[in-house]
């Protein structure tokens, strides 16, 4: 199985509601959507969302990234020759984590194309049936609170909170969405690196004290801050979930290395695809941390393939891919059914995804 021909697009999804976090303030889905031929007829299917914010990842970055190093790269290369084509996709350029991530879930679709066999098997999974959170928008209290009850009659029983936008009001926040649904739903919450390490002390063990009862916190403090991540890990009653600080697996040993958090977030868009995201995962597994596995605002492809991951590891043991659940469209056909809180991965061969609808197209390598 020769790669023939590289192509990369643009693609606008519209979202639910805006997604605002202590970040940014978002109103649709903007993703730069990878296809990669074959001379077997077969393709495979990578996404990267552009989060600047996060990963410093711009469009403009993804497809300089795209047309001067992967694809180039890549081109007229054996998808047979697998773990080489992984390497040179890690090592023909610097940083770069989303288009890595978007060309590595290509290769793993194409390499299960070639052997007939879903990726999730491929790596030894036996579950294809996830449950995910679903992410509430930091906002007002009261909004807030009914739109974790709009997130209950949705059927999710699971909710991530968002909070960090003037830390003053995060205890109200929590104590409003608290108040708005059943006491066994889950609440988790993510600061999005908004606090100070003695602030989010007294915040979290504030909550807890009122019987909020917080599942974890999700990167409390600044993302170079591991010695404050440590601080809060070391002091708080809600157990620490590093999100922004760690990336590659070297971030994650290091945290690890430093008990700098309780639990460690794997998203494909910071580790650079399947290949890394394992080591993560490995290397966690070897510490007795478990992981979630979480998104950027992404669609179906990118969220797919990280659900291939989580049914594959064991040590993934919290879900956190509700991108898809979050847009008001779905231009991708194939891959896993997104149904409410239920992720079910579908049996077809690679990672299942066999179009994306109403792509732009940017630029392309070869032919397709
Ligand atoms: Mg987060």
């Amino acid at each position: 199985m020769k790669i023939t021909g590289i192509e990369w697009g643009r693609v606008s999804i519209p979202l639910r509601t805006p997604f605002k976090t202590a970040l940014r303030t978002v109103a649709s889905v903007e993703d730069i959507i990878v296809k990669i031929c074959t001379d077997t007829g077969d393709a495979g299917f990578g996404e990267a969302p552009p989060t600047g914010v996060i990963t410093g990842d711009t469009a403009g970055a993804i497809v300089g990234a795209m047309e001067h190093h992967l694809a180039p790269s890549l081109l007229g290369r054996d998808v047979d020759d697998f773990e080489s084509i992984l390497l040179l996709t890690q090592r023909c350029v610097m940083h770069n984590t989303s288009a890595k991530a978007a060309v590595d879930m290509a290769l793993w679709d194409l390499y299960g194309k070639l052997y007939r066999i879903p990726v999730y098997k491929l790596l030894g999974g036996a579950r294809k049936h996830l449950i995910t959170d679903l992410t509430i928008s930091v906002n007002a209290p009261a909004v807030m609170a009914r739109d974790a009850k709009i997130a209950v009659e949705r059927g999710f029983d699971c909710l991530k909170v968002k909070v960090g936008v003037d830390p003053r009001l995060d205890v109200e926040r929590l104590t409003a969405v608290r108040q708005a649904v059943p006491g066994n739903v889950t609440l988790r919450i993510d600061a999005n690196q908004a606090w100070k390490p003695k602030e989010a002390v007294r915040i979290l063990n504030d909550m807890q004290d009122r019987g909020l009862d917080i599942e974890f916190v999700e990167q409390p403090v600044a993302a170079g801050d591991l010695e404050g991540l440590k601080y809060v890990t070391q002091r708080s009653s809600v157990p620490v979930l590093a999100d922004e600080a760690v990336f590659s697996p070297a971030d994650a040993l290091k945290i690890l290395q430093m008990g700098a958090a309780d639990l460690l977030n794997i998203k494909l868009m910071k580790c650079g695809g399947i290949y890394n995201a394992l080591k993560i995962a490995d290397v966690a597994e070897l510490y007795g941390v478990e992981c979630m596995i979480g998104c950027m605002l992404e669609g179906k492809v990118a969220v797919n393939a990280a659900a291939h991951l989580a049914c594959a590891r064991q040590v993934i043991t919290r879900i956190d891919l509700d991108g898809p659940m979050l847009c008001a469209a779905d231009p991708v056909r194939g891959g896993a059914a997104f149904q409410g809180k239920d992720i079910i991965l579908s049996d077809a061969p690679g990672l299942g995804v066999t179009a994306v609808e109403g792509v732009q197209p940017i630029g392309c390598l070869g032919s397709c």
